[in-house]
């Protein structure tokens, strides 16, 4: 699973790597008021998809007046078929030198590698393609680990003034850190920048095991509710987490594999689920979304309202479940819009898998 950037830097912070100051804004309004607070900014698009930069997803802005601006453009922009719905307002740097920090695993030889470069930034797939000699990486063993004397001894590759060679050095013993601790796979930091004012992440790439979730916390959620990304393609909205595991669980048997899934938790509304489908629908391996609702203080004729006011701005086919409270007027109400409500779980689920294959089947045709 990966991180979106600014969760990736709220762990770097946690273990002592400076990140710039900034927040999370998901209105240009918002990222205004955080401009005003922050000066000259940078505002990013939280996308999982590489390459921001270069398709413009990372922007600058010396007022509040034009943070707003840049930030109403980045909102209407889709970055590799995922919609901007997060901008991360950041304090601007002034970047001296850009160097590549990262940490993952060497499947090949079965141990991590950390490697680090001083040709870092938006090219560095271009480095590591037309002068790999200038990555410089060194293996771990796991049972020996990673020692200060490693850290260094990389670091010094970079003829990097004192100070940021021990910055770097520092940063890399921290993401071997956060890389083992937090049952990642991939750890990056590109560009970390040489600034005057130290050595700063101005960017988080982090990938973690989902096998590792279970002992993890990575704060995953979209505007306060419990969100997981997958990498299947069957996009869900459910409410309460045994029912979460329970879909996940049901669809896997039955041959499907979810996208993601998103917890509207008890007593959502109908703005509440709308929000919820436009979230789970931005990813872009969605082909077919199953909503699974168990109607208790949540109202099934709030879900309808709520599928309904999405439905516009959804374009991937729906699979609706729901039992319990007001579950007749829900289902005549969707019934009135052409849409049908299974009851049954398991036959529910059945439709969606089906349906995800039958998608994928006619993608793979064009
Ligand atoms: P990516 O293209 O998705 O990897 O996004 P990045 O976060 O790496 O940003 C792309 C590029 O924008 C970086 O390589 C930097 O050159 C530039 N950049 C990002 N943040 C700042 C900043 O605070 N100050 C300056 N001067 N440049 C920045
Ligand atoms: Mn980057």
């Amino acid at each position: 699973m990966k991180l979106y950037e600014y969760q990736g830097k709220r762990i770097f912070a946690e273990y002592g790597i400076e990140v710039p100051a900034g927040e999370v804004a998901t209105s240009p309004e918002e990222a205004g008021r955080i401009a005003s607070r922050l000066g000259e900014v940078v505002l990013k698009a939280q996308v999982l998809t590489g390459g921001r930069g270069k398709a413009g997803g990372v922007r600058f802005a010396s007022s509040p007046e034009e943070a707003e601006r840049v930030a109403a453009e980045l909102f209407a922009m889709e970055l590799g078929g995922e919609r901007v719905t997060e901008l991360l307002v950041e304090q601007r740097l002034k970047i001296r030198r850009e160097i590549y920090a990262g940490v993952t695993i060497d499947r090949a030889l079965g141990k991590p590698v950390v490697m680090v470069s001083g040709e870092g930034g938006v090219d560095i797939e271009e480095v590591a393609e037309r002068s790999p000699e200038k990555i410089f990486s060194r293996h771990v063993d796991p049972f020996v680990g990673f020692y200060p004397y490693m850290a260094r001894e990389l670091a010094s590759r970079l003829s990097l003034e004192r100070e940021a060679f021990i910055g770097v050095a520092e940063v890399l013993l921290k993401l071997y850190r956060i890389f083992t601790e937090k049952d990642a796979q991939l750890v990056e930091v590109n560009p970390l920048a040489v600034t005057d004012g130290g050595v700063v992440a101005a960017d988080a790439k982090v990938i973690v095991d989902e096998d590792a979730l279970f002992r993890q916390d990575f704060g995953q959620r979209s505007r306060g509710m419990p969100y997981v990304r997958l990498e299947g393609s069957i996009g869900c909205v459910v409410n309460g987490a045994g029912l979460a595991m329970a879909t996940m669980d049901t669809l896997k048997h039955l041959g499907g594999e979810p996208a993601n899934f998103l917890d509207i938790g008890g007593g959502a509304g109908e703005e509440v689920m709308r929000e919820a489908l436009l979230k789970v629908a931005s990813h872009p391996g969605v082909r077919v979304i199953f909503v699974n609702i168990l109607g208790g203080i949540t109202r099934c004729d709030e879900i309808a309202r709520g599928i309904l006011a999405a439905s516009r701005s959804v374009d991937v086919p729906l699979v609706v479940r729901f039992r319990g409270t007001n579950e007749e007027e829900g289902v005549r109400l969707l019934r009135e819009a052409g849409i049908e409500v299974e009851r049954d779980m398991i036959e529910a689920a059945r439709m969606a898998v089906e349906m995800s294959r039958r998608q994928r089947d006619e993608h793979s045709c064009r």
